[in-house]
């Protein structure tokens, strides 16, 4: 039985998904809806950092790592595993990415401005854990209401430990100026640095030569508001959610043509079609984006089977990526739903690639044609021939992010884009 809560002031938002023997952990948190040291401390906050102070560095290390976690901005790679990549002597930082730009995504929003100090303690047990009292926070520069939240939060938590602790955490909060690519841990740092945002290609990584030069460990917001909870409960605790190896409460974010788009905090492993009825999808659905819209979307028959977790909507050729469940109805074609996403990897490439550059913006001008009707037969061999041979060949991953979803769609409604080149316009049913 699934009971659903809601609560007035945050209308949109279904925050809370009480499953049975499911506790949620951030949920609780949040329908607090104040964001102020005293009643984060009310809530048993900074006793996670208590608790891992009288820990060695080490032993916290291998906490994160028993729990499984594994990063919850894209890329999944296990948070504990990278924390131990961090070399043992010397300056480093620890940066939390908060350049939330996936289309769809929008969960750590409500983690900055419903908890800042969850945030922050998980930042401070991080940086005990790898050898650092440097944090810094890159929030993206359209958060500004999240932005000021954060640095009134961090004012408070660095006086609090330091009376309490003896520890003196130097907190940044920095800006970004509106570039999608920033999100990108490279770039995130080049743009810190003051320079352009563009991604840096690989080795050196960011834990071997990363903020001017040093070791840096770049965690997203929600994998280390989660850190106060595996160090609270224990390890084991946070791997007993969840499947053996996508662990864990996860938040979900709902959008797209749904009765109820919000944040949806489930254990890793729910079946998507159950979150689908939980979230009211409106209509005959055609397709939904499981991760992102980087994320390639699956068919209803990929639907009925796919569970929320990194190995099964794998096994679907796609990624859970940021957990942005994004649902896309029958009233839209197509065409039209690829023409979009194209669009938006396509301007937000920053153009060091060619493969990026060109091949995103090929990609759009090709989906533009089948949206308007003006495509020929041999266009959807060439569009998927193109989406095919550009993922992997560039600096980062933006170029998967502008083609895979292209080749999906290109492979799962091939009819209708045939149909949309006999009839001069796209089906909309
Ligand atoms: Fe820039 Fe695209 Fe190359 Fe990434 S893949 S570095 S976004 S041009």
């Amino acid at each position: 039985m699934v009971e659903i809560t809601a609560e007035s002031s945050l209308e949109k938002i279904r925050t809370k998904a009480k499953i049975d023997g499911f506790n949620p952990i951030f949920c609780d948190l949040f329908l607090k809806k104040d964001p102020s040291l005293s009643c984060y401390l009310e809530n048993g906050g900074y006793e996670s950092l208590k608790k891992a102070l009288q820990m060695k560095p080490e032993e916290v290390v291998e906490e994160v790592k028993k729990s499984g976690i594994r990063g919850r901005g894209g890329a999944g790679f296990p948070t504990g595993v990278k924390w131990s990549f961090m070399p043992k002597e010397g300056r480093k930082f620890l940066v939390c990415n908060a350049d939330e730009g996936e289309p769809g995504t929008f969960k750590d929003r409500y983690i900055i401005s419903l908890t800042p100090h969850l945030l922050l303690e998980g930042m401070m047990i991080g940086g005990y854990a790898i050898g650092t009292k440097e944090l810094i926070i890159y929030i993206r520069g359209e958060y500004f209401e999240e932005a000021k939240i954060l640095r009134k939060a961090a004012d408070e938590a660095k006086k609090y430990v330091k009376e309490k602790f003896g520890i003196d955490y130097r907190i940044e909060i920095m800006e970004g100026a509106g570039a999608y690519i920033v999100g990108e841990e490279t770039g995130l740092l080049n743009s810190l640095e003051g320079k352009r945002g563009h991604p840096r290609p690989r080795p050196p990584y960011p834990a071997q030569k990363g903020y001017l030069g040093y070791p840096t460990c770049v965690n997203n917001v929600e994998t280390l508001a989660a850190v106060p909870f595996i160090v609270k409960n224990g390890g084991d605790w946070f791997k007993s959610i969840g499947k053996e190896k996508s662990t864990g409460t996860k938040l979900f974010c709902v959008s797209g043509d749904v009765k109820y788009p919000g944040i949806y905090e489930l254990p890793m492993g729910f079946p998507l079609k159950k979150l689908l009825e939980i979230a009211g999808a409106n209509g005959k659905i055609k397709m939904v984006v499981p991760g992102g819209t980087s994320a390639p979307p699956l068919t209803p028959e990929e639907i009925e089977k796919a569970t929320l977790d990194f190995e099964s909507i794998a096994s679907f050729g796609s990624f859970l990526g940021t957990a942005a469940v994004v649902v896309i109805s029958e009233k839209h074609s197509a065409a039209e739903v690829g023409m979009n996403m194209a669009k938006f990897y396509a301007e937000e490439s920053c153009g060091q690639c060619t493969t990026c550059r060109e091949g995103t913006k090929f990609i759009e001008y090709l989906f533009e044609k089948f949206a308007h009707g003006k495509a020929e037969k041999k266009d959807i061999d060439i569009l998927e021939d193109i989406s095919s041979s550009i993922p992997g060949s560039a600096i980062c991953a933006h170029v998967d992010a502008g083609a895979l979803p292209a080749k999906k769609i290109v492979k799962s409604f091939r009819k209708e884009l045939l149909e949309s080149v006999e009839n001069g316009n796209t089906k909309q049913n």
